[in-house]
């Protein structure tokens, strides 16, 4: 999981970032690149249209998860069993085609006399969704986040997306979803309290 997570660049990005103009040269490119004329009226805006969106779906470059989480939580007596919220809807882009990733996440933890504000587990799917990812990175990246903030008695998380790189082209798996699961602490050394999570994640 570490290996993984350290491969993958987490700071934002410096002073090297290109211009605005370059960012809607370069879709222009692509927009030949695909066949078409960049220069015809329903293409015209369609470039800083695009390094608008971009400015958007990749937005997690600009923030930390650490951030959102903080160092400060709230102390609970007496509340020391799993806090789980499930069907975190989000968006993301493979680093291999920047296609999107349509999925949800589901994450828990067993807590150690802290908890956390709910939303801010939604809002840290939401910063690592907001970049190039692959599923397995953004499943160990949630983990490792609450892991090393809040310091609970174990994380779990679980993400199923479906991959539009594969439902639109290549293979053409229209409908096929990818599961994948990161457990730390508890969840990892204590199989009931994995299983306990999922038949959670998996009761409607
Ligand atoms: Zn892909």
């Amino acid at each position: 999981m570490d290996a993984i997570v350290k491969n993958f660049p987490q700071t934002t990005p410096d002073a090297n970032r290109p211009s605005q103009k370059e960012a809607e040269d370069a879709v222009r490119t692509l927009l030949r690149w695909a066949g078409d004329d960049p220069s015809r009226e329903g293409l015209l805006d369609t470039p800083a249209r695009v390094a608008k969106a971009y400015r958007e779906l990749f937005a997690g470059y600009e923030m930390e998860a650490e951030e959102v989480l903080g160092r400060t939580f709230e102390e609970v007596a007496g509340y020391d069993d799993m806090v789980l919220v499930k069907e975190i809807p989000f968006f993301s882009h493979c680093e291999h085609h920047m296609v999107p990733i349509i999925g949800k996440a589901h994450v828990a933890y067993m807590p150690d006399g802290k908890v956390l504000g709910l939303s801010k587990i939604a809002r840290v799917v939401e910063i690592y969704g907001r970049r190039l990812q692959t599923q397995e990175t953004m499943t160990a990246q949630i983990a490792r986040s609450i892991d090393e903030t809040l310091a609970p008695r174990g994380v779990a998380v679980m993400i199923e997306a479906e991959h539009m790189c594969m439902a639109m082209r290549g293979v053409q798996k229209q409908g096929s979803t990818t599961l994948t699961t990161t457990f730390t602490g508890t969840f990892k050394t204590e199989p009931a309290d994995q299983a306990r999570f999922i038949s959670m994640v998996r009761s409607r």
